[in-house]
């Protein structure tokens, strides 16, 4: 069972002490065994301790920077949502394929912003350019937000935010199970509470530090019996010995835990393993002993954008994947909606 999240080491920046938020995160680490430095731009975080990258990467994944978000302006985020709404960057987990390897470089640590009425403000610009016309915001797309949220409640302070809105709509997806919380965050049915879900085999070796299926389908639960819409991204889909029944046993177990009422309004997206030169050799830097397959010619090539192509599978096991989690998905929850399938 993984623990909450606790830095081993935190960063402030000045002004973000200026902030309720920053105030009370100082007050909270200062109490307790953490070592506190300042910095005055979280780029300038450069000498943490460590003798190799290796070792650096490690202490970064827990390393908590505490300042500001400078840019107000936020990213697109299609198809899921049409703005990421940036709240915290990077994640204390360490699943082989994260993306996060490669988006966030040389800068592994987790940031959590304290200009969170800011943020707000930003987004209820987006909100009043799209009105009447509903507006989606993506809260995990640079990091596991309720991974960290159980130290900040900014997560559950956004839920709120988007809870008396009368035009946004929020979502997020996580692989913790750290979610009590957000159980009594006034929602009001604008949050589309999303969990990353695996096959026991995939969650076992190549997401080391994050929550067991059993902890992520427990939390499901809960956050159903709470009221929030809920989805689940069953990403990466790997082949690997006893496939089928991994992933059977997955959405057999979802079943006999979610409440009859939660299971009319669900999203599925399914993913499968893919890869792309560049975060081969990420991934082979920072986890030289993973078992994951990431040899170039047992896929096929699939072009991408900016030249970058990736790895996915062979055209006939990309159906067979397909077919038999489709098949399953309408096996147990046949009012689902399959958002897509890549
Ligand atoms: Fe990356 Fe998500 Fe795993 Fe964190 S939980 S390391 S964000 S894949």
């Amino acid at each position: 069972m993984v623990k909450p999240f606790q830095p081993q080491l935190v960063y402030f920046e000045p002004q973000a002490l200026e902030y309720p938020l920053g105030a009370t995160l100082k007050e909270k680490f200062e109490k307790q065994d953490v070592e506190i430095r300042y910095t005055t731009s979280h780029n300038q975080v450069r000498n943490l301790p460590g003798e190799n990258d290796f070792q650096k990467y490690r202490v970064a994944k827990s390393t908590l920077v505490v300042g500001l978000r400078k840019t107000l302006k936020f990213d697109t985020s299609k198809p899921s949502a049409e703005y990421a709404i940036p709240l915290a960057t990077g994640c204390m987990g360490h699943c082989h394929y994260c993306y996060l390897q490669t988006t966030m470089g040389s800068k592994p640590y987790i940031r959590t912003y304290v200009n969170t009425e800011e943020i707000f403000e930003s987004a209820i610009q987006y909100m009043e350019e799209r009105a009447p016309e509903e507006t989606r915001f993506e809260a995990s797309c640079t990091s596991d937000i309720v991974g960290i949220d159980h130290l900040t409640h900014t997560l559950k302070r956004a839920i709120e935010f988007f809870g008396e809105s009368d035009y946004g709509k929020l979502r997020f997806v996580t692989k913790f199970n750290h979610v009590d919380h957000l159980l009594d965050a006034k929602h009001n049915g604008k949050t589309r509470f999303r969990f990353s879900i695996n096959a026991d085999y995939v969650i076992k070796y190549f997401e080391p530090g994050t929550s067991r299926l059993v902890e992520r389908i427990e939390a499901a639960g809960k956050v159903a019996r709470a009221g929030y819409p809920l989805g689940f991204i069953v990403a990466p889909i790997y082949l690997h010995e006893g496939w089928k029944d991994g992933y059977y046993q997955m959405f057999e177990r979802l079943d006999a835990e979610l409440p009859q009422d939660a299971k009319k309004d669900i999203t599925f997206e399914f993913i499968q393993h893919r890869f792309t030169k560049p975060a081969k050799r990420v991934i082979q830097k920072n986890y030289p002993m993973t078992k994951l397959e990431l040899d170039e010619e047992k896929r096929r090539y699939k072009w991408g954008k900016y030249g970058i192509g990736k790895y996915i599978y062979q055209k006939e096991e990309e159906e067979q994947i397909k077919s038999h989690l489709y098949s399953y998905m309408k096996k147990f929850f046949p009012d689902a909606r399959l958002e897509y399938f890549t």
